[in-house]
């Protein structure tokens, strides 16, 4: 936790639960991934974490922003970025919302189907359009596969289909699995971009831009590789796949720039077992699946908890929200362990819960409010 959110909570001791971001560390996770990656341009993953603050820091940095939907363009023009620094990045837009975007500028678009394409000749007439191909998702804890992307085979016919259609066939974008761990599946991802850059230029279609998507990192309980580490290994697929004729290259981290920057403190509202001699606590948080970490699904991302009993004897726990959900359950076989000095009424801070928090949270499941959020 960083100093000034450490102030901030014994300062102002909010109600619980709550996110507090570090705007400090939004900018310093922007820098060194720009540093990791000089020559790719960054655009923002809107969703990840959409607060004014956030997207008004990273403004001031030059950044670019990716929207996954039509109000996030409206929010970020509303902020006053321009058109020209955001791209639609999501592949399922009702044509509507694309005419909207392209009427406030917006030149940017991602498809991966020939129906939306046919939506984006139709709204978007002569617009920049870029192709998503399918990657597996394997290696990374919050797989993006299946429902994005299309084959190599069909992304090449959609591109020229796009050039016959008056709209600007620019590149091709991929997204290799949010929270990748796998630094290789960029190099697996590129392979195919490869083979795709190929199969168009003998086509006539010079691409221009590659989309290297999301992917990059918070530190959850899984060590990752550093931010230079990905640089390094998305560097050498490219150059081994492109030699010196790079490419316009685009980057659309969300959790790698959000992630680490937010801690939300929570309470310990019951701990309990189930019969006498029950060997594991049950732990209720005054957060759970519906309070803004429905990414603890399937215990994919496992966040880490600080205690103040950490260093005191642990013992097993399973770990659950507040809600009369049986859903509502975040951890019973990450094998959790927790200070048995914990007690009722304690506080218990989720760390690097910057992203993908809030704007999941439920709007009033069981009567609780969304999750209450602080920029500072
Ligand atoms: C969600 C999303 C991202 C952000 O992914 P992270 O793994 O959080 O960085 C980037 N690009 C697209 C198209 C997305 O849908």
């Amino acid at each position: 936790m960083t100093p000034k959110i450490a102030r901030f909570l014994a300062e102002q001791n909010p109600p619980s639960p709550c996110l507090v971001v570090d705007l400090d560390v939004i900018a310093h996770n922007f820098k060194r991934l720009h540093k990791a990656l000089p020559l790719a341009q960054i655009y923002y993953a809107v969703k990840a974490n959409p607060a004014a603050e956030i997207l008004r820091v990273l403004e001031g940095l030059g950044s670019n922003f990716d929207a996954a939907s039509i109000y996030e363009i409206e929010q970020c023009m509303a902020l006053g970025i321009g058109a020209q620094r955001l791209s639609f990045g999501s592949t399922i837009k009702k044509e509507p919302d694309i005419a909207a975007a392209f009427r406030h500028g917006v030149n940017l678009f991602a498809f991966d189907s020939p129906a939306e394409l046919d939506k984006l000749a139709r709204a978007a007439p002569g617009a920049r359009v870029f192709c998503r191909i399918f990657m597996t998702g394997e290696g990374a804890d919050w797989p993006l596969s299946r429902k994005f992307g299309c084959d190599v085979d069909m992304a090449c016919d959609l591109l020229v289909r796009a050039r016959d259609m008056g709209l600007d066939p620019h590149g091709v974008s991929f997204h290799v699995g949010s929270q990748q761990r796998d630094l290789k599946q960029w190099d697996v991802a590129l392979g195919k971009t490869k083979m795709l850059f190929t199969a168009l230029t003998e086509k006539g279609i010079e691409l221009k831009l590659i989309n290297l998507g999301g992917g990059f990192p918070a530190k959850y309980r899984t060590r990752v590789p550093t931010l230079d580490a990905y640089g390094e290994a998305i560097m050498k697929a490219m150059t081994e796949h492109f030699g010196n004729n790079l490419p316009q290259m685009i980057v659309e981290p969300g959790r790698g720039v959000a992630g680490d920057a937010g801690v939300i403190q929570a309470e310990v509202v019951l701990i309990s077992t189930k019969s006498y001699d029950d060997k594991r606590r049950w732990v209720y948080l005054d957060i759970g699946k519906f309070g803004g970490l429905p990414e603890t699904m399937g215990e994919a991302i496992q966040y880490r908890l600080k205690t103040p009993h950490d260093g005191g004897p642990k013992g097993p726990v399973v770990l659950a929200g507040p809600t009369c959900d049986e859903v509502d359950v975040l951890y019973d076989a990450a094998g959790y362990q927790l200070p048995l000095d914990l007690a009722v009424g304690d506080k218990i801070q989720i760390m690097a819960a910057g992203a993908y928090t809030t704007t999941y949270a439920s709007v009033g499941f069981n009567g609780f409010p969304p999750l209450t959020s602080y920029y500072i």
